[in-house]
């Protein structure tokens, strides 16, 4: 049989991340919440503390790669894991990287520009430059362009990752990979999940698991955790990433915005900023099974499990993967919210 995925194989790669990574049991968690947790540890792709982004990435710099680039160049917020594993998947790789770091947290501290993320891109040697419009994608690429292009002037090779919709979702590719990891994962174990839940934010995780599952022909629900916008946008933008990868794979289909699965009750106040509910889930999973959670990301995406669980969206004894997208160098940066002793 041909393999539904092969047209992945077609887009240039770097390998720089470990797979496949652990399908993890969560027992304890599980029991406390009433349904059979699995996780999906993603926070063990390795490269530099690891996460979603690695994967992701593999295929930015494939390309990067392929064109002969000497220098790449990425933009997201002060704490952006995006940001600090794009310097180092340039680094190892033997390209430097200028980094662009957007003001998107408005109370961000002293930890917050300092330590995390931010002490990580500084010890990979990552050029950063301050951008203090926080919430305009095009804005964003509109000023790394410019930056691109300074540097081709001085003779570099720039590669640009671009933030802002509407270019082939590269980093996708990645999830539509994991999802086959998965599946595998799941055969191995002889049972299949009920459903998955994941952080969404530039919804490239998202859309790649959408993808890769229904080409696998293993679709379960993907629950999507709004952390950057409301559940509105959010499927607006993961039905038009998951559009554009599936015409990529050759697989096209145009997913609907209706049928796409996210809830927003974990955002507020905002991108990037703590709530009780968040607190609360990083609390658990630590407390019952040593499992570290990112108060971004994965802190919202659990809090977002917990609320679909105790209201009833996930049934009782459900088969659950927990899809840990790492984020960890940010508990550092968000002590001094995250309680003292
Ligand atoms: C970027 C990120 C996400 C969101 O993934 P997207 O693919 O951008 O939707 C989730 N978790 C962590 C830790 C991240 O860094």
């Amino acid at each position: 049989m041909s393999d539904p995925i092969a047209a992945v194989e077609r887009f240039p790669r770097a390998r720089l991340g470990h797979a496949p990574t652990p399908l993890d049991a969560a027992p304890r968690l599980g029991a406390a919440l009433g349904i059979e947790l699995w996780v999906k540890r993603d926070d063990c792709t390795g490269l530099a503390f690891g996460g979603n982004k690695v994967r992701q990435l593999e295929f930015h710099l494939g390309e990067a790669r392929a064109r002969g680039a000497d220098t790449v160049l990425v933009t997201g917020a002060v704490q952006s894991n995006l940001v600090r594993v794009a310097a180092a998947a340039g680094r190892q790789l033997g390209m430097d990287a200028h980094v662009q770091l957007e003001e998107r947290v408005d109370e961000g501290g002293r930890l917050y520009r300092a330590s995390g993320n931010v002490l990580v891109d500084r010890l990979l040697g990552a050029t950063l430059h301050a951008l203090p419009v926080g919430e305009d994608e095009a804005a964003a690429d509109a000023a790394l362009e410019r930056l691109a292009g300074a540097l081709a002037d001085e003779g570099r090779r720039p590669y640009v990752i671009h933030s802002a919709p509407g270019r082939p979702p590269l980093g996708g590719l990645g999830y539509v990979l994991a999802a086959r990891e998965m599946v595998t994962q799941a055969a191995a174990l002889g049972s299949r999940f009920d459903a998955v839940v994941c952080a969404s934010g530039s919804a490239l995780t998202h859309a790649g698991l959408l993808v890769g599952l229904r080409a696998l022909d293993a679709a379960m629900p993907v629950h999507g955790i709004c952390v950057r916008r409301d559940a509105r946008r959010q499927a607006a933008r993961v039905a038009q990433v998951a559009s554009a990868l599936a015409a990529m794979i050759e697989r096209p289909e145009a997913f609907d915005a209706g049928a796409v699965d996210v809830c927003d009750a974990a955002l507020a106040p905002g991108y990037g900023r703590l709530n009780d509910a968040v607190r609360e889930a990083m609390e658990m999973a630590a407390r019952q099974e040593a499992l570290l959670l990112d108060p971004v990301y994965t802190g919202k995406a659990m809090a977002g499990l917990i609320a679909h669980v105790r209201s009833g969206r996930i049934a009782r004894g459900s088969r659950v993967v927990f899809v840990h997208t790492g984020g960890l160098p940010a508990i550092f940066a968000y002590a001094d919210r995250l309680g003292r002793w």
